[in-house]
């Protein structure tokens, strides 16, 4: 039996390929390589070039191997983008869920995998943030996330499918030897643009907004290595051979880290001073997102392996070095 994974061609998609093979799984991919690299997938894994919206490339690979499961990376995951141009992320995003489901359907294929996100939750009345916690999206993306999510819901109560939603806070991080990582044609995440400036790639880098009310008035996040995402997926995987219930889970390290400390990490990681320049605060930036990932710790038992933040920059710096154009 095999393992597709959609969108395994790009960032998260591609560590969670080699970490599936590493698991002994048989892995095949989709992606239509609009955000994703050809070259981020070993060459001896089965790829087909191809758009999930397409029901007929999905019965055609379902129709070729034996499928177990379905693990879900694809989407256009772009708050800003998101906002400007709404029906794109409708149409890519849930239609490409709908798809997904229809085929998994006819095909009989009954476990689901989706990477969601903590953009479900929009501004938070708590932190650190719950899985029952209120879900108000505030932009296009994070409410095609939770739409995602509720298709799976409705669908698992008249049909034998099951899932698993991951909601993951910010992904960081690169493989460990530096030979695949994090590369975006347009570039929004804060860990690759602070390394852009001991790259050389740009001067500074600017912090969006000093005044939050936080420690040092930058916004905080939950940073979560890109690894631990993985490993998370084939626990979820596991859960699921093993009967569990369709289920929610948060997937974050627990800690916050304002944008301040990152820089400071991302010194310590680089070996190198990094400019910096505070500017404007970016529209509907929460002062601090934190998960509450104990459900997934007891659950599924995870336990995320990268606990300093400098050593998860420093596994993105070895891919940013290495590759500074990328794949
Ligand atoms: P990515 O853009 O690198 O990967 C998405 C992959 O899916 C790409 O390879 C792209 O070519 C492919 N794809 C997109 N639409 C497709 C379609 N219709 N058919 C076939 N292939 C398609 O993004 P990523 O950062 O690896 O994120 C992966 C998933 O995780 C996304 O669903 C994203 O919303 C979610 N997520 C990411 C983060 C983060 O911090 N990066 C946080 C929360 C959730
Ligand atoms: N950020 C920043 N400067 C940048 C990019 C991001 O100060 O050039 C901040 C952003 O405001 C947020 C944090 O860094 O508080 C993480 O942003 P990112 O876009 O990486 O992830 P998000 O939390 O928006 O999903």
């Amino acid at each position: 039996m095999s393992v597709l994974i959609c969108g395994g061609a790009g960032y998260i998609g591609s560590h969670n390929v080699r970490t599936f093979m590493a698991h002994g799984e048989n892995v095949i991919v989709v992606d239509n390589l609009v955000t994703g690299h050809r070259a981020s997938v070993p060459s001896s894994v089965r790829f087909y070039e191809g758009d999930i919206r397409n029901g007929e490339i999905l019965d055609k690979i379902f129709t070729e191997n034996q499928i177990d499961a379905v693990i879900h990376f694809c989407a256009c995951s772009l708050v800003g983008e998101s906002v400007e141009k709404p029906l794109k992320y409708f149409d890519n995003n849930v239609w490409g869920m709908i798809s997904l489901l229809e085929a998994m359907q006819r095909n009989n294929i009954n476990k689901i995998i989706f990477s969601s996100s903590a953009a479900t939750y929009g501004e938070p009345e708590k932190i650190p943030i719950l899985e029952t916690a209120p879900t108000n999206p505030t932009n296009p993306y994070g409410e095609s996330k939770r739409m995602m999510e509720i298709m799976m819901k409705w669908l698992s109560n008249v049909s034998n499918i099951k899932y698993v939603s991951l909601r993951y806070f910010n992904v960081a991080g690169a493989w460990h030897d530096g030979s695949i990582g994090e590369d975006h044609k347009c570039e929004t995440h804060l860990i690759p643009l602070i390394l852009q400036v001991p790259l050389g790639k740009r001067d500074h880098v600017t912090v969006f907004g000093n005044d939050y009310p936080t420690k040092d008035g930058t916004c905080i996040r939950d940073y979560v290595h890109v690894c631990d995402i993985a490993d998370a997926h084939v626990l979820a995987l596991e859960y699921l051979r093993n009967g569990g219930e369709s289920n929610i889970f948060n997937l974050g390290s627990g800690d916050g880290y304002s944008v301040m400390e990152m820089i400071t990490a991302a010194e310590k990681a680089s070996g190198q001073k990094i400019k910096l320049e505070i500017g404007a605060r970016r529209a509907g930036d929460p002062a601090r997102l934190v998960a509450d990932s104990h459900k997934a710790r007891e659950i599924l038992k995870w336990s995320p392996k990268f606990t300093d933040m400098a050593e998860i920059i420093a596994t993105a710096w070895k891919w940013h070095k290495a590759h500074p154009n990328g794949f």
